[in-house]
């Protein structure tokens, strides 16, 4: 068991519903153990600048329903230099904050794990970002419902492209991963999904509107923001090219899908892993995410977590092809 007196807690890159629940958790937790919460407001910025504050149970009262986080979120270049990560440090050592708990995504673990390796305190992180896009948890906190907002939208402009018989693109979340797309591709019923990691890409769709069922009156496609093709904007503008009497229309969804009250999955998810992380740091973890993996904690090295291997189920994309006959 280590001797941890004092963790210092916050939130980093994009905000994720749920954040505010792994806050809470990770408070709680450490006060049933004893254990003093040092807030640090703005992720590595606020380190950076000795941005803390101390924390205690009411800190966290009322928070585990509230969308993006309380400690606020940045991102931080000074912190990828070693003169700003000691700045980071020496305000830690000056707070007496003995170990730390991020949540974010994969830049705030690399900044995390750099961060571990120079300087001698335990680091642990939870995995906060909508885009799942993290080796070591089935989910990340916050995907379960930026995944249902978007659902949410889909439907609702499926509506208007039924009414209309309009082809409508809509694009979603995800630089480098298709994981929203894909499995709201698959909810929504969509004629087709255009995602990074997707082999036949722009050409794929072309031939799918091509020779697919001519009788449809609606259709949804949707997009990941990071796909290759160009984002929904060009892809509706070689549609219209090629399929001139489609009625098409564009709809970036944007940032609806990151705020919003957490799911139910979401907030069991941050109060699971935010109290694992306090029990963690106690057991002499570090340089670890927390994720949940088939139901049971798991403990993940940083350099792994941030592999983006979760990679997707060729299965999954044959899916959304087969339904939508
Ligand atoms: P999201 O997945 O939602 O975008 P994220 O955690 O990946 O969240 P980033 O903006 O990529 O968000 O990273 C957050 C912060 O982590 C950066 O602003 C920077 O301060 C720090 N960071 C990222 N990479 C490094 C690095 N190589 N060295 C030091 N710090 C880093």
């Amino acid at each position: 068991m280590t001797q941890i007196k004092n963790i210092g807690v916050f939130t980093s890159g994009g905000d994720a519903p749920g954040m505010n629940a792994a806050i809470r958790a990770v408070v709680r937790a450490a006060m049933y153990y004893g254990i003093e919460v040092t807030g640090i407001r703005r992720g590595y910025d606020g380190m950076g600048k000795g941005d803390f504050f101390t924390m205690n149970r009411k800190s966290v009262s009322n928070i585990i329903q509230r969308g993006g986080t309380i400690l606020k979120t940045a991102r931080c270049d000074e912190f990828r230099t070693p003169e700003g990560r000691k700045a980071a440090y020496e305000h830690l050592v000056k707070n007496k904050v003995d170990a730390l708990v991020a949540i974010g995504g994969d830049g705030t673990f690399t900044g995390a794990k750099v961060f571990g390796s120079e300087y001698d305190i335990p680091v642990v992180g939870l995995p906060g970002t909508i885009d799942n896009d993290l080796v070591g948890t089935d989910f990340t906190i916050g995907y379960d419902t930026a995944i249902n907002t978007v659902v949410d939208a889909v439907d609702k402009i499926r509506d208007t492209a039924e009414s209309h018989d309009r082809l409508f693109i809509v694009e979603v979340m995800g630089r480098d991963s298709g994981l929203i797309a894909l499995r709201t591709g698959i909810a929504t019923g969509a004629e087709a999904i255009l995602i990074p990691e997707s082999k036949t890409g722009l050409e794929g769709l072309l031939n799918r509107l091509e020779f697919g069922r001519k009788d449809k009156t609606s259709r949804i496609v949707i997009v990941a923001e990071g796909e290759d093709a160009g984002g929904a904007f060009e892809v509706g503008r070689l549609v219209q090219e090629k399929f001139p009497n489609y009625d098409t229309r564009i709809s970036i969804l944007g940032h609806i899908q990151r705020g919003g009250a957490p799911s139910c999955m979401d907030r069991v998810l941050a109060s699971r892993v935010g109290a694992a992380a306090v029990e963690a740091l106690r057991d002499g973890h570090r340089n670890e995410m927390i994720g949940l993996i088939n139901g049971e904690i798991a403990y993940t090295p940083f350099e792994h977590a941030i592999k983006h291997h979760q990679g997707i189920d060729p299965n999954m994309i044959k899916l959304v092809e087969m339904l939508s006959m």
